[in-house]
């Protein structure tokens, strides 16, 4: 029995990578040093995977940036303005498109579906001429080769490549992506010549893109593009690997049906249908690549149920056509817990992280063999049945209190305009208030000085102080006391536990660190309130407190997989309405809950997404729903792409909600020129935090008339695209001063 694995991450268990990358790129060591930590990376992956018994090992899943990236540099579709003059991309070229360089902005990057991982999109046009400019892919093919390991070549598909492309800027909108397919494929092509002329018997194709919703129009493409590598293809096995989903029924057709497609690879954690999909059908002498380890969380698989799985499938499908996988690259997890020696024991017993998984996929592999390694196997069930039964997992007032929550919508008792009547005979704010998001510049770690508690009362001071100056209405504490906006709650809620070097990689070389929510959340005690109500005592002006909101603490932390992401996320939002309370009764009258990840949990199927917009809406509103109408509720959201979930954004029901608006061509004030009602308080952004540019005083003046076109002076706000904290205070005071006197100009013609 075979097993495989999708695809592994690239940063070394100790972030070899990125201080690879960061120090070539600073200048400070060679284009050599970094080839040569790539390809020690690189081998021992594949080391650690042949010594684990795996049969199909990917090469080409090692980046120094991107996969897309790779793919764009493999086709020559480099955007013009990098001066490429033709030859094989080096790292010039190559990282001038992911960073950009002096002359020349980056290409643009977004999310890989719905992970954490950013992609470059590829900028493409009827003009581009595509040409085989990097083998990548047969060069690392080549060295696994020569280290002894006969590996399966990874490419990004070429239909899932154009339909996660862009057309360039100036392309007509009418240009179908798609068109270029027969201007691709000579590249795959050649590519596809040269592997098999190095001695590769397999090759495996990413196309993710079929697990969404597509068309007709796109899943032809897929027939057409592997029909037409069919003459390439013959004397190659070829595996087309999904993931991140079930392949919608016709989608699975199409790929069913495709006759120069050996194999097929499914994603069996997420894809809850692929199962029937399969029973349904299944072409006959066809590999099936069952992903039933999950790549995209930290838990240790259950070899018993997935056994189960396998053993149903390999029904179908017949014994030597069932290979054991990954249900996506592994990439998306953590390296390896061997670095992990003081993440408790028993809470240790019950994950994987990469280098775990590879072990149990090749246990699954073998066990099905009739080779089953008991000790391994017993040990598995054993932990299993710890996490079932530990009382560190279950809280059974937690489990009362959110099933409780059943059968009401926790709607504040008065709506939102009569709020703001009473939150302004209050609070006493002019017109078009000002305020800023939070985070105020972090000179340094505050939390490491040695009596931390005055150096951050000092901060916060100064905080305090700078923004009576510039005379701001609502001021925020800065939040120097802060490492992450959802880490620094995690640390203080039962059922989290944080790892040392449980790093995921985002983008380029940067990782987050995301905490591990293993068990029933609580709240032992107050969180913020000392803190908030010592920034409250140094003013007289309202002082916001400043929470992060569940659906954001759950879509940045790994969730337990015991029980549905929205059971966890309603145990997290009766801890943070604990802390909404304790704020409140603290005298603090103005309380910000950031939702600033709401938008990146949206399921990518659209017949899922009003199932999660309901849940995620109802856990913000269960933090707020039993406070006085005259306590004002603010949420921040940092993207402006919003405008299909904004009746959702309505629902939240916050007093005032600050958004980013300032990068986005005003797409969010047109939701509102196109009669959106909207009675709560805005603050779309004035000006883009994520630049050191400071912004005029009439550019700022001019973004408010603006919006004062769309929406009521009375509901206006007037704030900066998101916190600070990255920020030095030579940009962000005369910013925000520029700021406060373009509100103030403008009151004066109200
Ligand atoms: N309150 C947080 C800050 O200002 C919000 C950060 C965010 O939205 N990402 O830093
Ligand atoms: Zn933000």
């Amino acid at each position: 029995m075979a097993s495989h694995i999708v695809g592994y991450p690239r940063m070394g268990p100790k972030r070899e990578l990125k201080f690879a990358l960061e120090s070539f790129w600073d200048g400070k060591s060679s284009a050599e040093d970094l080839q040569k930590v790539a390809a020690d990376l690189r081998s021992s992956i594949w080391k650690q995977m042949s010594d684990a018994g795996i049969k199909f090992i990917p090469s080409n899943t090692f980046s120094c940036y991107d996969q897309v990236l790779d793919t764009t540099a493999m086709l020559g579709a480099v955007p013009p303005r990098y001066g490429w003059n033709g030859g094989e991309i080096g790292f010039d070229v190559y990282f001038s498109m992911a960073r950009g360089n002096a002359s020349v902005p980056a290409m643009e990057m977004t999310k890989w579906f719905d992970t954490n991982y950013h992609y470059i999109v590829p900028e493409l046009g009827p003009e581009v001429n595509f040409s085989y400019a990097s083998h990548k892919a047969v060069n690392e093919y080549k060295e696994a080769k020569a280290l002894g390991v006969d590996t399966v070549p990874v490419l990004v598909g070429p239909v899932s490549y154009l339909l996660l492309s862009k057309p360039a800027k100036g392309v007509e909108k009418s240009f179908s992506l798609l068109s270029l397919i027969d201007k691709i494929l000579p590249v795959y092509q050649e590519v596809l010549a040269e592997l098999k002329a190095a001695g590769a018997s397999w090759i495996q194709f990413d196309e993710p893109k079929l697990v969404m919703d597509l068309g007709a129009h796109e899943l032809q493409a897929f027939t057409h593009a592997y029909s037409a590598l069919e003459a390439s293809l013959s004397g190659l096995n070829v595996l087309v690997e999904t993931y991140f989903a079930d392949v919608p029924v016709e989608a699975y057709k199409t790929l069913t049906s495709l006759k120069s497609v050996t194999g097929f690879g499914f994603d069996l954690v997420r894809g809850t249908k692929t199962l029937e999909l399969i029973k349904g059908g299944f072409p006959s002498g066809k590999y099936l690549f069952a992903g039933v380890v999950d790549g995209r969380n930290i838990w240790a698989n259950n070899l018993a149920s997935s056994l189960d799985t396998l053993k149903a499938l390999e029904g179908i499908v017949g014994k030597d056509k069932l290979v054991v996988s990954t249900s996506c690259s592994l990439l998306h997890t953590a390296v390896d817990l061997v670095n992990e020696p003081k993440l408790d024991k028993e809470i240790k017993s019950w994950l994987a992280f990469a280098a775990q998984k590879v072990v149990e996929v090749n246990a699954l592999a073998t066990a099905l063999a009739g080779q089953q390694d008991e000790a391994f196997f017993s040990a598995n069930a054993a932990a299993q049945a710890s996490r079932k039964s530990s009382p560190r997992v279950t809280n059974e007032t937690v489990q009362k209190a959110a099933a409780a929550l059943k059968g009401s919508d926790h709607r504040r008792a008065t709506n939102v305009s009569a709020r703001l009547d009473s939150q302004q005979k209050k609070l006493n704010l002019p017109i078009l208030p000002t305020t800023t998001i939070g985070s105020f510049p972090q000179t340094m770690d505050l939390r490491r000085s040695k009596n931390y508690v005055e150096a951050i009362k000092e901060e916060i001071n100064k905080v305090v102080k700078i923004q009576e100056e510039l005379d701001i209405d609502v001021l925020v504490h800065g939040e120097p006391e802060r490492n992450d906006m959802v880490e620094y709650f995690g640390e203080q809620l039962s059922g989290f536990a944080f790892t040392a070097n449980g790093w995921v990689q985002s983008y380029g070389s940067r990782c987050v660190k995301p905490p591990i929510i293993y068990g029933d959340v609580s709240r032992p005690k107050a969180m913020t309130v000392f803190w908030s109500s010592m920034a409250q005592s140094m003013t007289k002006r309202p002082m916001k407190g400043m929470l992060t909101g569940p659906v954001t603490i759950l879509n940045w932390s790994f969730v337990r997989n015991d029980q549905p992401r929205f059971e966890t996320c309603y145990q997290i939002a009766l801890a943070i309405k604990d802390e909404v309370e304790d704020l409140e009764k603290a005298g603090i009258t103005v309380i910000q809950i950031d939702e600033a990840a709401l938008r990146e949990g949206l399921p990518l199927r659209k017949s899922e997404h009003s199932f999660y917009l309901n849940w995620a809406v109802h856990s913000f509103r269960i933090t707020n729903c039993g406070v006085e109408d005259t306590t004002q509720i603010h949420t921040h959201m940092c993207y402006s792409n919003f405008n299909d979930i904004i009746h959702s954004i309505i629902d939240m029901d916050a007093d005032v909600i600050t958004i980013e608006n300032s990068r986005s061509d005003e797409k969010l004030l047109s939701v509102f020129r196109e009669g959106v009602k909207y009675g709560a308080g805005i603050g779309p952004g004035v000006y883009d935090i994520h630049s050191p540019r400071i912004p005029s005083e009439e550019e700022i003046a001019d973004r408010i008339e603006k919006m004062l076109a769309v929406l009521e002076s009375n509901i206006l706000w007037v704030n900066p695209d998101c916190g600070l904290k990255t920020r030095k205070y030579a940009e962000v005071k005369p910013a925000l001063s520029n700021m406060v006197a373009a509100a103030k100009h403008l009151r004066t013609k109200l």
